[in-house]
């Protein structure tokens, strides 16, 4: 154990908390993983950190892989997509400063990726008022920054310097410290102030409110150096020029692997090797492989039906929950009621119903820089070759409800159709609609320990598990947690 000494915290004992003795476990336990480079490894998912997996192991001379993808393209949520002259993201769109491994893979991978700014954004007070975002927060930026540097210092103080995405398992004192939800952490610690932050980090990444969102995954995603990173004139946060997508593209192109798009696994089995039954969805072919070795990356809820999960793994799994994450990219004419900036959020809606618009980003004018009042009345629109005006925005909806269902289906509709009322768009029409299943897969408040006790059991049962459901759903998250299991394993 390493001792954080009560010393090392001198400012708990201003009345905050009780002194830590024993921050932390000294690491995470050694894992086992495949037994040979020969060994045949199938990797369920074409996801970033399906992809990156298979890279990582080839790159450590592991040759026989198989990646087995459901969809017919490879990238998982990072789905992007070219229309009237900009990258439109349905799925990831975002890079923080702190994404080191990944701004690594994209030198690697290079080819036209390019990172920049992530343009300005407003917060609309109602259906009427805005202001820019940057002086939406309820709190004076004094105590913001006081509040931050405290979180800042309490951080350090429970997990000390870590490496890699999850930090080794807590001691019981600072589980006990940081059970429950973001707020009751917040609030436990006196760090209200801080609240605006989390809200934005948390929130408006459709990671869940504060009052649900287990306490642990704020710790996980709010590192020091995140929260530093905020107060950098660029606020830490870009954009990639040409998305995702276009890394796992290029990733799946070089690495040279056999991917297997459009296919049904109908069933693993793991006994003294692994069998995948599938189906290929195009030629309707039911086929058998074998396998040394398993990597699952889609969210482990996903996989009941798929995988003969053991009792271990299941009184693990079945704890997880999950959101809905639905874009829609509509087109209207005219601008309509606007901010003068072209991102724009809603908080007051996103606290009122699930599904409705918290967030809208035209990439056009984003991607052109196109800000005050030339954004407001249009003046750099978008045109169609044919003359007419037409804006092209991406509207942003979260909920819990499986929006597959005939009657949240027409809820969200009429959810998006009524904001666009709201914000008078004249002839809306959606071009496209993407819901996201398996949204953030999190343990919620009393079982988020759980992120731990899967670390134990990588490698145990001939299966790793990684991905959004074993860490956090963002692209750095599941590229760390590669790199944090095979530094384990070596
Ligand atoms: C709307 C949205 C916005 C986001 N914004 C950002 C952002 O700005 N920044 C950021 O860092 N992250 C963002 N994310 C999160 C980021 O996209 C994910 O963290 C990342 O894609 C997770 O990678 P993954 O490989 O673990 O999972 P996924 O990307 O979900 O990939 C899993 C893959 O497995 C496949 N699969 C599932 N089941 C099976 C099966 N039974 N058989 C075979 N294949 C299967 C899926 O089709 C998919 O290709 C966003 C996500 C969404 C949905």
């Amino acid at each position: 154990m390493i001792s954080t000494t009560w010393s090392k915290c001198p400012w708990l004992s201003s009345g905050v908390g009780t002194p830590i003795h024993h921050s932390r476990e000294e690491s995470h336990p050694r894992i086992k993983g495949p037994r040979s480079l020969d060994d045949r490894i199938a990797i369920v998912g074409a996801g970033p950190s399906g992809l990156h997996m298979a890279y990582e192991l080839k790159k450590r001379g592991y040759s026989n892989i198989v990646v087995f993808e459901k969809r017919g393209e490879v990238g998982g949520k990072t789905y992007s997509r070219f229309y009237r002259n900009v990258w439109e993201n349905f799925g990831a769109a975002v890079i923080g400063e702190t994404y080191d491994r990944t701004v690594k893979l994209m030198e690697t991978f290079n080819v036209g990726f390019e990172v920049l700014p992530q343009g300005e954004s407003s917060t609309w007070l109602n259906n009427n008022n805005f202001v820019p975002t940057i002086q939406a927060s309820p709190v004076p930026l004094p105590r913001l920054r006081e509040a931050l540097e405290r979180y800042i210092a309490l951080h350090r103080c429970f997990f000390d310097e870590y490496e890699g995405e999850l930090m080794p398992r807590p001691s019981k004192d600072v589980l006990y410290k940081i059970r429950g939800t973001v707020d009751d952490f917040l609030e436990r610690f006196n760090l209200t102030d801080a609240r605006p932050i989390f809200y934005n980090a948390l929130s408006f990444n459709a990671y869940g409110l504060l009052n649900e969102t287990s306490a642990i995954y704020g710790l996980l995603f709010l590192t020091p150096a995140t929260v530093l990173s905020l107060f950098k004139p660029e606020k830490g946060l870009f954009r990639l020029e040409g998305g995702w997508q276009n890394l796992c593209r290029e990733m799946a192109r070089r690495i040279n692997v056999d991917i297997r798009l459009n296919v049904d696994i109908l069933r693993i089995v793991r006994r003294k090797n692994v069998r995948i039954d599938y189906k290929n969805r195009i030629s309707n072919e039911l086929l058998t492989d074998n396998f040394d070795f398993l990597i699952l990356s889609p969210s482990m809820n996903s996989l009941f039906d798929v995988v003969d999960f053991n009792v271990h793994e299941l009184r693990i799994f079945t704890q997880l929950r999950h959101s809905f994450y639905v874009k829609s990219l509509i087109n209207s004419m005219a601008p309509g009621k606007r901010s003068l900036a072209p991102i724009d959020l809603f908080p007051y809606k996103l606290e009122q119903a699930e599904y409705t618009v918290f967030r809208s980003y035209n990439s056009h004018q984003v991607e052109n820089n196109v800000t005050g009042i030339d954004y407001q009345q249009g003046r750099r629109e978008n045109t169609d070759p044919d003359g007419w005006m037409y804006e092209s925005v991406l509207y942003s909806h979260t909920g819990k409800a499986n929006p597959w269902d005939k009657q949240v289906d027409e809820y969200i509709q009429n959810q998006i159709f009524q904001h666009l009322r709201d914000f008078n768009k004249v002839n809306p029409r959606i071009v496209e609609q993407v819901k996201w299943n398996f949204y953030f897969p999190n343990y919620p408040p009393g079982v988020a320990t759980a992120l731990w006790d899967i670390i134990d059991m990588q490698g145990r049962y001939n299966t790793w598990y990684i991905g959004a459901s074993v860490s956090f759903d963002y692209i750095e998250g599941v590229i760390e947690y590669n790199h944090l299991l095979l530094r384990l394993f070596q």
